[in-house]
């Protein structure tokens, strides 16, 4: 069960909840109901023991805790911005995730070796693409094989060396990857895939 990080947007008086939740959606939606205040889901920990890492964090960031409205879940809310819990993400390697940005494969420069450089996975920080996979967003990030000479994420098992077209919406972009999943991959990768997905 992934231990989340859900951010809700207030001028500059971010907060962030720190939970369990099996459905990540279903959670925000539901915190969402009666809040006019945005609820973002930032990333989250695919820990093996959730209880014990929710009580971890809990813990480390006490001292911004928020008692606020006295209820029993008042303990999970914390004064944290996206930049605070980044590196719990990190840490966390391959069980780290970030909530991917729609638009992180809108290419917005190339680097020296000619590499597209995208407009970002995530909306409060730049990640490397090194450190974070830019298709599922985890730290596990992608790495060059030399075999192959693509770009390799152990998580998602993406395999890319990036010489994609550009895309202008996701719409395209979708498309595009549909019919190059038919190009490749048995049927393991495919089922773990759309299980992502
Ligand atoms: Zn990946």
């Amino acid at each position: 069960m992934p231990v989340y990080f859900i951010l809700e947007e207030n001028n500059a008086d971010w907060r962030m909840k720190i939970g369990r939740a099996t459905n990540l959606k279903g959670r925000r939606g539901a915190l969402q109901t009666g809040n006019s205040r945005p609820l973002k889901v930032v990333g989250w920990i695919e820990a093996v023991n959730e209880a014990e890492t929710e009580k971890r964090l809990h813990e480390k960031y006490a001292a911004h805790n928020i008692g606020r409205d006295g209820g029993s879940s008042a303990r999970e809310w914390f004064h944290l911005q996206p930049a605070d819990i980044l590196e719990d993400l990190h840490r966390a390697g391959i069980h780290g995730f970030v909530e991917k940005n729609t638009d992180a494969f809108e290419v917005v420069g190339h680097d020296r070796d000619g590499v597209p450089e995208y407009l970002g996975i995530w909306d409060w920080s730049s990640l490397e693409l090194e450190e974070c996979c830019p298709f599922c967003g985890c730290f596990c990030g992608m790495h060059f094989q030399d075999a192959s000479q693509m770009f390799h994420c152990l998580s998602c098992d993406e395999l890319t060396d990036f010489s994609q077209p550009e895309f202008d919406n996701e719409e395209d972009y979708r498309a595009w990857k549909e019919h190059e999943e038919c190009l490749k991959v048995g049927p393991a990768t495919k089922a773990r895939r759309s299980r992502l997905d």
